[in-house]
């Protein structure tokens, strides 16, 4: 199937997303205009700077085409910084898109403990291979509340760290700096599953 997932390339780690995507042998595109979001069935938003993002989503004048891709049901996957931008409640920032059911707190980790990678368990209900994942978190955010009809697809301590709600998927570590590619695949598919929709209805 012919797909084109875009990334999100006004600030941060997007170009690690790009390769990641074409390493699972897919087209992946830089978005830096809004209008670049008709081109594509899957949006990346990447890790980086959440309050230097919001300043260029508003410069570009991208919420009304990002409004109107979340409508159209296309697939959009929120790593660290991404993941505070489509969340519905962020302490300590007065913008986020508001995609997905989740309470965020921005910089749980404080400066202390500002990187650190973990194996974590995914769900195996939606990773059946049953191997731990090597996360990399940088001045991670952390979910604090997982609300109505969000599914945790991992989780530290019982505390959710990749969730999904429909078609938005949200990590709140960095997949694109592993080699695993378990992640993008899972929102690759997440991706043809919607077109296939589209096909059906
Ligand atoms: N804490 C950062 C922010 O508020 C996100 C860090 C990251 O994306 N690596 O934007």
């Amino acid at each position: 199937m012919e797909i084109q997932i875009g990334v999100l390339a006004l600030q941060g780690a997007f170009r690690e997303h790009l390769t990641a995507i074409e390493k699972c042998g897919h087209k992946a595109v830089q978005i830096k205009f809004a209008d670049e979001l008709n081109n594509i069935q899957g949006l990346i938003i990447p890790g980086g700077e959440s309050t230097t993002m919001v300043k260029l989503i508003k410069k570009y004048e991208f919420r009304p085409a990002l409004d109107r891709f979340f409508k159209s049901q296309k697939p959009i996957f929120g790593t660290c910084a991404g993941l505070i931008l489509l969340a519905s409640r962020v302490e300590n920032l007065d913008y986020c898109l508001g995609y997905i059911n989740i309470d965020v707190d921005r910089n749980a980790y404080g400066r202390q403990i500002d990187s650190f990678e973990q194996f974590v368990e995914l769900n195996p209900a939606y990773f059946p291979e049953n191997e731990s994942y090597k996360a990399v978190f940088i001045r991670a955010p952390r979910i604090i509340k997982a609300g109505a009809g969000v599914q945790v697809l991992s989780s530290i301590k019982g505390e959710a760290i990749m969730a999904r709600q429909n078609n938005i998927l949200v990590c709140s570590f960095h997949p694109e700096l592993t080699d695993d590619l378990r992640i993008h695949r899972y929102f690759i598919n997440m991706v043809k599953d919607s077109i296939n929709m589209v096909k059906s209805s």
